[in-house]
């Protein structure tokens, strides 16, 4: 999908004019080269070869929210380290001159590849092969760099945990999910740490992993007594979410849609809800949006280049 460029949409024209960060949002990660493969018979089995309806290569890792960020007119910075190889030649080249993504605090690491994960999609389920590892931006390439930002998403708990409280302390508003931590190894520290986020949006199975429930409700209610708005995604089922400033608290089913490739929707889910964050809207209104954002890009194959820009949404958004 690609945004209609005969059509504007500013939802924060007015929130910039009271706070001037140089970007509405900046992300911090890692690009990885995603390969995706759609309409598979069956998961493969050793020593078989199956063929796939669709195949897919994209900007992957933080690139997904920042596409989908950028995609749906927030001014958007992305501080990732880029592989010194033909995926990051690609990846750099697509975000910054296809997609508008301010790269002026990326870099290219030298000598090092770039992670990749191959997704399989067999119906709704899907499988990751990743290889490679993050090369993450540290906190000290960010501190008291300008450009400012009105929010980041943080990984907080991991590199970057000293850049995102400096970044709270200065009113950035922070959003999180659930990143790179295989071991668990960060557990901890995220959820000590989750004082210091406005929004955490994990899925479901994340949700329960992160807070030890055993229901995406339980695990919403404990997040939302650590953090002011709590959201935990569920699929095909929409999202729930509760702000304890407003005290609005909400079920928002998603659009039943034929799904095709779920690669990056709980991403693209979240640049939605920051829109809606940002905009200031409530919080029934926030997560319609963002469910809407999602259901029209898990109908294409394209990881983060399925996110919808304005041109697409426009007709769906009254
Ligand atoms: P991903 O890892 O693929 O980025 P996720 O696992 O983090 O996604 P999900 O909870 O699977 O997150 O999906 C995020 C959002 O995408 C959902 O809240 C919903 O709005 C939308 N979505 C996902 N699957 C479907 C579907 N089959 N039909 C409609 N909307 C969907």
């Amino acid at each position: 999908m690609e945004a209609n460029p005969t059509r504007r949409f500013d939802p924060l024209a007015a929130v910039r004019t009271q706070a001037a960060g140089e970007f509405d949002l900046l992300l911090a990660g890692t690009v990885f080269q995603d390969i995706i493969f759609t309409g598979l018979p069956h998961a493969p089995e050793p020593g078989t070869e199956i063929w796939s309806e669709g195949m897919g290569s994209c900007p992957g890792g933080v690139a997904n929210q920042a596409i989908a960020a950028a995609r749906l007119g927030l001014r958007t910075g992305l501080a990732a380290a880029f592989g010194d190889d033909g995926y990051g030649d690609y990846n750099w080249k697509v975000l910054d001159r296809q997609e508008h993504v301010d790269l002026s605090l990326s870099r290219r690491v030298p000598g090092w590849h770039s992670p990749v994960t191959v997704s399989l999609s067999v119906d709704h389920d899907r499988s990751m092969v990743t290889h490679g590892h993050p090369a993450p931006v540290t906190s000290s390439e960010l501190i008291g760099k300008p450009p400012r930002a009105l929010a980041a998403v943080a990984d907080l708990g991991h590199e970057l945990e000293p850049w995102a409280l400096a970044a709270h302390k200065e009113g950035v508003k922070l959003f999180g999910d659930v990143g790179w931590d295989p071991t668990g190894e960060w557990a901890h520290a995220r959820l000590a740490n989750l004082q210091y986020f406005h929004a955490f949006m994990p899925n479901q199975r994340e949700a329960m992993a992160f807070t030890g429930k055993n229901d995406p409700w339980a695990a919403l209610y404990s997040l939302a007594d650590r953090v002011p708005v709590a959201v935990v995604t569920l699929g095909a089922q929409g999202a729930v979410a509760v702000d304890s400033e407003t005290g609005e608290e909400e079920w928002v089913p998603s659009l039943p849609v034929a799904a095709y490739d779920p690669t990056g929707a709980g991403d693209c889910f979240g640049a939605a809800f920051i829109v809606g964050s940002l905009a200031g809207w409530p919080l029934s209104d926030r997560l319609r949006f963002a469910n809407l954002c999602a259901a029209l890009a898990v109908q294409e194959v394209g990881g983060s280049l399925a996110a919808p820009g304005w041109g697409d949404i426009a007709d769906w958004w009254k």
